[in-house]
């Protein structure tokens, strides 16, 4: 590259330094960029399968731990892939160092296993990096205002990167991972080669492609990019020759389909109280104690029936299905509903695009489309940018294929 000096944060997530062999193969990137005159800070994740099995090793021994000590430990997994990539660009005569998260230090909130990062102090590491050191930071963590490490929900370090990228006042952040950037739905629900990756793609559909399940990248990454402009893109660590995924403001995308992309979730559970009285207050009591019991409520329906009774049909995250039923039976005195109902077995499908706005009929297609395969349709929401279906778990590979087809989204 004859490009001019940049300041440059690489992620490369858990597949990219899965064992010895590939971390090598991160150094030799990392030295690429250096070579080329540009400052580099590279965010780690932990090697692929390491924080899974942290956190299933804690979770046996108590399912109810404390979150504190979970951070302890899943933070781990990162400080080993940090030293092990400081030593690999050593041996390839490339100054480097590790910086851990308390070491910088990455200062988060207190919500020990999903903390938000609140201040990075960048002054000494772009010190170092103007010396030419690279820093190699662990992704993931950090310190809580009670002195204890944090960690910052699964998939974090997608956050720690551009977090730091806007600390550091980076000209870009590059996210390397096991996929050559976004595509128009995740390449492994649709037969080989039909999902197309997409050039560019605006920050408020990424925002909702994350939060609506494509796990590509945290969410909180998106909305850290979109605040703070950071030039972020997704590529292949296998393969970055192949460009990857700009995220852009929505003004630099010239052709605005009206679907991007299709996300789905399967982490959904849906809870039904038949019977409710129809009156005010009723959401109250509901909601209440849901969010007292630090639950999040995401679709809402409620039916309207003639004799003053209704039923209320909501879904919540499906690991948090048993701590909301819980919630609800305890406050059925003051609720009142004849029965209460809940099935694990649904997922949540969600076309997204910018394009939306201006192109009505988008829900229309998709509702005839899921009819035509037999999809019934549980439960709906609407944005600006995005129509969300509740179906059964079973059919997600069939609606998402369908949809995928019908808005055009199929690689020729
Ligand atoms: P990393 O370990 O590098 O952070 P992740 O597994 O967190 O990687 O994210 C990459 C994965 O995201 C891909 O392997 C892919 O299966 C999934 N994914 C989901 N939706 C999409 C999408 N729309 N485009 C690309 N990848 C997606
Ligand atoms: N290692 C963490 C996880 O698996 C963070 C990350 O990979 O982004 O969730
Ligand atoms: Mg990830």
């Amino acid at each position: 590259m004859s490009s001019k000096p940049q300041k440059i944060v690489m992620k490369f997530g858990g597949t990219s330094v899965a064992d010895i062999e590939r971390i090598r193969n991160v150094a030799k990137l990392v030295k690429g960029e250096v070579d080329s005159g540009h400052q580099v800070a590279v965010v780690v994740s932990a090697m692929s399968g390491e924080t899974n099995k942290l956190v299933g090793w804690t979770k046996e021994l108590s399912p109810l731990h404390d979150a504190r000590e979970y951070d302890t430990i899943v933070a781990a997994g990162e400080q080993i892939t940090a030293g092990l990539l400081a030593v690999a660009l050593s041996a390839l005569g490339v100054s480097a160092r590790s910086w851990l998260g308390w070491q910088i230090p990455i200062k988060t909130s207190d919500m020990h296993g999903s903390a938000r990062i609140l201040d990075i102090p960048a002054s000494q590491m772009n010190e170092r990096l103007a010396q030419g050191q690279v820093a190699v930071v662990a992704g993931f963590q950090g310190i809580a205002n009670d002195n204890r490490i944090s960690t910052l929900g699964r998939g974090g370090s997608d956050t720690s990167a551009v977090a730091l990228a806007a600390a550091l006042g980076a000209d870009r952040c590059d996210i390397y991972t096991d996929v050559d950037g976004v595509y128009t739905t995740d390449p492994r629900i649709l037969v080989a080669g039909k999902a197309k990756r997409l050039e560019k793609i605006a920050f408020e559909e990424m925002l909702e492609m994350a939060s609506l399940g494509a796990k590509v990248l945290q969410t909180r990454s998106v909305e850290m990019a979109m605040v703070h402009r950071v030039p972020t893109r997704v590529l292949s660590t296998f393969a970055p020759e192949k460009g990857g995924t700009l995220l852009c403001d929505e003004e630099d995308i010239v052709e605005k389909n009206p679907v991007t992309g299709i996300a789905y979730s399967r982490d959904e559970a849906k809870i039904t109280l038949l019977q409710v009285a129809d009156k005010p207050g009723i959401a109250a009591a509901i909601f209440g104690p849901l969010a007292d019991a630090g639950v999040n409520v995401d679709m809402i329906v409620q039916n309207i029936s003639e004799d003053g009774k209704t039923n209320l049909t909501f879904t919540v995250g499906r690991a948090e299905l048993d701590r909301s039923l819980a919630a609800i039976e305890k406050a059925s005195p003051e609720i009142g509903y004849k029965k209460l109902l809940s099935d694990a077995k649904v997922a949540k499908v969600s076309v997204i695009g910018i394009g939306m706005r201006a192109h009505p009929g988008v829900a229309q297609t998709m509702f005839m489309t899921l009819a035509e395969k037999g999809i019934n349709i549980q439960v709906i929401s609407t944005s600006e940018i995005k129509i969300s279906v509740l179906i059964a778990e079973e059919y997600v590979e069939l609606a998402v294929r369908a949809l995928h087809s019908i808005y055009g989204l199929d690689a020729a």
